[in-house]
């Protein structure tokens, strides 16, 4: 039997690497201080879980008394080490928004009374499929039934962002506990509603799911389950996938993508400057760089070569003459005309229009597999020219000025 939860399939969409430490080689993390984000959310949750325990057992709470609590599980749990990432915020102000949470939830939902709580931080556990021994696991924030049957899967948010109702509707997380839910309580279990609260925001998100819906939800997550088991033990069969969530995994250094990083970036400057790979990597971007602007100088080059070519032709017919000599080099201008035909890319009506009438016409065989230039070639030998087709051709035809110009060496210098 192998057990999975939405966070263990989320993880391998995310990032098979990071799913082969976690729970292949399941590598031991070092202990590292708590990130405030989840120590807040937790105090939340505790916080809430109370106020509905307190509701199961038939006293509804005060609003000071839940406050009274978050502070309480709030104190009771901090460690000095918590680290706080966002700019400007402190403890105190986690404290305060924490108490706003709580407090405009109580507020919105008092007197608690729009549904039975069946159970807090309720276990879901359930034969995903049964046969291939793959079961469901996953804890519901709150479990609750209404009078007229509908159930509520209820789960507390305090994201810093608030997702759009498409984001729950497309989120597999609660519908997976639904899927549960109608399997654990099949002849009780009709209608559930799956409820977000963010708690930052004061709003709620509900969202219901089909049995189609369910069913491709559980047919998606044994397709990824199955791709998971069938890469067996080996970690190169599980890539890496590079996003910017690395900059939060906790394997960063002993993962491909981040080790190099993880380890110059504790190097002292002098050891990280000779640090054979930054060295390398470092050459290869000068040379890049002096590259790009090779290639900025050539562009400015050739923008004064295309003047020059210009006023050469100018001058020339001016001067009329063919060859005009420099010191060394001398220059030939020899006006001709080059035959054209509508482009894709610059005339896309007349192409298409051609293209038209050459596809209805019995000529199509010859020209179907020919661009401009095969056109440009048949047009140019009358005489191999079907006159029908020459009289279509004739219709698109035009001429161009093609003066080119080139340098070559004068002979003697
Ligand atoms: S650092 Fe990035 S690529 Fe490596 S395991 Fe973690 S999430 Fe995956």
């Amino acid at each position: 039997m192998t057990t999975f939860s939405h966070s263990r399939i989320e993880t391998f969409r995310r990032c098979p690497r990071q799913y082969y430490y976690r729970y292949v080689a399941r590598v031991k993390l070092p202990e590292v201080p708590e990130q405030i984000a989840t120590f807040f959310g937790s105090r939340c949750h505790d916080a809430l879980e109370w106020l509905y325990d307190r509701v199961m057992k038939g006293a509804v709470p005060t609003r000071k008394q839940v406050l009274a609590e978050f502070n309480r599980v709030w104190d009771d749990n901090w460690l000095d080490d918590i680290v706080i990432r966002e700019d400007g915020m402190t403890p105190k102000r986690y404290r305060t928004l924490g108490e706003k949470c709580v407090g405009d939830y109580y507020d919105a939902h008092h007197p608690f009374d729009d549904s039975t709580t069946i159970g807090l931080e309720k276990q879901v556990r359930f034969p995903l499929d049964a046969d291939a021994g793959i079961t469901m696991m996953g804890y519901i924030d709150r479990l609750a039934k209404e009078a007229d049957g509908t159930w509520h899967i209820h789960d507390y948010k305090t994201n810093k962002g608030l997702p759009t109702q498409a984001d729950k509707d497309a989120d597999p997380q609660l519908a997976y506990y639904e899927i549960g839910l109608r399997q654990m309580w099949p002849d009780s279990v009709n209608r559930v509603e799956l409820h977000w609260h963010f708690l930052r925001f004061g709003e709620t998100i509900t969202s219901t799911r089909t049995p189609e819906q369910l069913e491709e939800l559980r047919h998606d997550a044994l397709t990824t389950i199955g791709d998971a088991l069938g890469r067996g033990k080996d970690e190169d069969a599980f890539e890496p996938i590079e996003t910017p969530l690395c900059n939060y995994c906790d394997y960063q250094s002993i993962c491909p993508v981040k080790k190099h990083e993880v380890t110059v970036n504790g190097l002292p400057a002098n050891r990280y400057r000779n640090e054979p790979g930054v060295k390398l990597v470092n050459r290869w971007a000068e040379l890049k760089a002096a590259k790009a602007e090779l290639a900025e100088q050539e562009a400015a080059i050739d923008v004064e070569i295309g003047e020059i070519q210009e006023a050469l032709v100018e001058y020339a017919d001016a001067e009329n003459v063919s060859v005009v000599v420099g010191d060394e080099y001398e220059a030939t201008i020899k006006h001709d005309e080059k035959t054209m035909f509508p482009r894709k890319g610059y005339e896309p009506e007349e192409h298409a229009e051609l293209e038209r009438r050459l596809v209805e016409s019995p000529f199509w065989d010859r020209v179907s597999s020919m661009d401009a230039a095969r056109l440009r070639t048949l047009w140019k030998q009358p005489e191999a020219l079907d006159p029908k087709l020459r009289k279509l051709l004739k219709q698109f035809v035009w001429s161009e000025d093609d003066t080119k110009s080139s340098l070559r060496r004068r002979r003697g210098h």
